[in-house]
């Protein structure tokens, strides 16, 4: 057993490792707290539901070259966004793809700030005009919205970065779902002789160089001669009175800290599948259509929807992050529904009762109290660079670390960070 490796965490970034491990000639055991493997990656098929539908990540974002090489491996494809994109401000419905307007005047600003802040206090600095008001509420809602982050620690250079670079180019959905490239990498590490126990919570790691004892909730122990810890940032954030807390002995002070000083923003996903997409037609239940809706931005409390476009599929999913998502953590998934139907009622000119007379299937995610998620993904704040070094530094040759949000580079959030820094913590491994 000496030179097996314990991964604990089985979503893109332990799955992405175990297979570069396990393909590698080492032996491979990975302990997930879940009865399912893909961790912020959750394909499911609900009986209501018609078709798999995805409560975690679901787009492609950039060019994401670790993604679509296994999307390659499956003989897949990824399939573009189509539809019209609407926004609905203060009640006023029109097409548009500009989230911001002013964004050369943002830009310049940003280009010329000569270090780094949080988000809030740049606007407040450079934008803080009345006249710029629309400017720092549209900002604040791209930060809080698309990067699920609070603008009150968010970078400024991120969001310079993120303008810069056009983020805002069609994000294609991968084929064939993304809990199917997760069962993909599961089928693969098995075959290769590597092991998965589900189910099974990781509270405890005792370690020293060269050896660690893992207890879990169920009173199991494993030994091992390495570990690669991939849990959320959430999880390293957790005060060490959550249920979710993962006690390490010795303890690692500096991990600890920097986790503490990294961004991880919440969100809300509402799943409603419907019985047609009547959203597209006006009819005497709904005076503002949505003809061809592929995503709809608004300052409604659950402010943005799409559709699945070019797919028909009457699914509609409502999104909400940032503080307001943190702020509804623990808010019973019924009051939850009840708001996001208000909104989109709101948006699309009708009443609640119509949508719920309409709908299929409901599902809410809330994931921010997720147990084993605490929240959806990382942002930029201020010094992070330096702050996911400092978490994802292996210590003595026996303790390694993965997961999106040690990722530091252009895909922060995505699977594609997940991934790209479990193919990393796996080469660290066979360099140790
Ligand atoms: C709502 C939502 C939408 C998203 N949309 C997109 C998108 O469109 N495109 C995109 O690229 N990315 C998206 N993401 C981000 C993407 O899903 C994540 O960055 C990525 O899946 C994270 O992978 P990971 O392996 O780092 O972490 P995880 O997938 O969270 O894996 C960590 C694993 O550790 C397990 N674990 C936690 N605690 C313990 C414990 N004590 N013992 C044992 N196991 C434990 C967890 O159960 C989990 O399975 C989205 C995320 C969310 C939540």
């Amino acid at each position: 057993m000496t030179d097996t490796v314990l991964i604990v965490g089985a979503g893109a970034a332990g799955l992405y490792a175990a297979r570069t491990l396990v393909q590698a000639g080492r032996s491979v055991v990975v302990l997930e707290a879940r009865n399912r493997p893909g961790g912020r990656i959750h394909t499911f098929t609900d009986a209501g539901f018609s078709a798999p539908t995805e409560a975690g990540a679901e787009f492609m974002h950039g060019a994401v070259p670790l993604t679509r090489g296994l999307l390659d491996e499956a003989g897949l494809t990824s399939f573009p966004t189509t539809g019209s994109t609407y926004q609905v401000i203060k009640g006023h419905l029109h097409e548009s793809e500009d989230f911001i307007q002013e964004v050369p005047q943002l830009l310049e600003q940003l280009h010329a700030l000569p270090h780094d802040m949080p988000l809030a206090d740049f606007l407040t600095e450079y934008f803080g005009e009345e006249q710029y008001a629309p400017m720092r509420e549209q900002v604040t809602r791209f930060a809080e919205g698309y990067d699920a982050a609070d603008a009150q620690r968010a970078s400024s250079f991120a969001l310079r970065e993120e303008l810069s670079g056009g983020g805002f180019d069609d994000s294609p959905h991968p084929e064939g779902t993304y809990g199917n490239l997760m069962a993909r990498l599961v089928a693969e590490v098995e075959a290769a002789g590597g092991t998965f126990h589900f189910s099974t919570v990781v509270q405890e790691i005792r370690w020293q160089p060269g050896q660690v004892d893992i207890r879990t909730a169920d009173g199991r122990r494993l030994q091992a001669a390495q570990v690669l810890l991939t849990v959320p940032l959430g999880i390293w954030q957790a005060p060490p009175d959550s249920p979710s807390y993962i006690r390490i002995e010795p303890e690692l002070p500096e991990h600890r800290a920097a986790a503490a000083n990294l961004g991880y923003g919440a969100v809300i996903k509402v799943l409603l599948e419907f019985k047609d997409a009547f959203w597209q037609q006006a009819s005497p239940q709904l005076t503002q259509p949505m003809p061809d809706l592929s995503f709809l931005f608004s300052d409604a409390p659950f402010p943005t929807w799409w559709s699945q476009l070019p797919d028909p599929r009457p699914l509609l999913t409502g999104w909400l992050a940032g503080p307001a998502a943190t702020r509804l953590r623990t808010t019973p998934a019924e009051t939850l529904l009840a708001q996001a139907l208000d909104s989109l009622a709101g948006l699309l000119g009708t009443t609640p009762a119509f949508l719920r007379s309409q709908l299929l299937a409901h599902r809410i995610v809330n994931w921010a109290a997720d147990p084993y998620a605490l929240g959806a993904y990382a942002y930029t704040t201020v010094g992070a660079s330096e702050q996911r070094t400092t978490l994802g530094t292996p210590v003595a040759n026996t303790l390694f670390i993965a997961g999106e949000g040690v990722y530091d580079g252009p895909y922060i959030g995505t699977v594609e960070a997940a991934l790209t820094s479990g193919a990393d913590a796996a080469r660290q491994l066979l360099d140790a």
